[in-house]
């Protein structure tokens, strides 16, 4: 059985910002101009040979599905592409913000095995209650030289094979 492997969107695989950056964006979706972090192509095409991937994002449903589309290798079928309908909404005892935490129990439900899931995320409280299905990566603002996605290829390799990543230490995944 493949692990899968659920992947964020916003700061993680791309930066969507309605003022453009100095250099000129990948493409534009409605007052949204969005770059791409480098090697997500070669990040995705890697990845689908040894595993299963879903994405899995806390924005609006027809915008993460409308990106999806756009940034998708033609030759990639992704398990599930999920949107904020997906997520469960808390809120802050502190501030009194909304913030969305995906739940794993709705990944199970759909058969997966969490013993065999991971979840990619540049924010650490969507992933909160997914402590050991977790892996978290730095929050991509548009830098062009950012490598996080080469990295983590390599990174994610090394558990293609585990039995149950949940019980592997990953915070400290780029020092490994
Ligand atoms: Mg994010």
């Amino acid at each position: 059985m493949e692990t899968l492997i659920v992947l964020d969107l916003d700061e993680t695989l791309l930066y969507a910002v309605q003022n453009k950056l100095e250099r000129d964006e990948d493409f534009k979706m409605g007052s949204y101009f969005i770059y791409k972090r480098p090697y997500l192509d070669h990040f995705l095409t890697l990845l689908a040979r040894d595993f299963k991937l879903a994405i899995w994002s806390s924005a609006d449903d027809v915008y993460v599905k409308q990106l999806v589309e756009r940034i998708k290798p033609a030759h990639i079928t992704f398990e599930f592409v999920w949107g904020r309908s997906r997520t469960t909404k808390k809120r802050k005892s502190v501030t009194d913000d909304y913030y969305f935490v995906k739940r794993l129990s709705k990944i199970k439900q759909k058969g997966f095995k969490l013993e065999r899931t991971l979840i990619i995320d540049d924010t650490a409280e969507k992933s909160m209650l997914n402590y050991g299905n977790a892996v978290q990566v730095a929050e991509f603002t548009g830098d062009p030289v950012d490598d996080e996605l080469l990295q983590l290829s390599n990174y994610l390799q090394t558990l293609k094979d585990a039995e149950n990543v949940r019980i592997i230490e990953k915070r400290f995944w780029r020092n490994g």
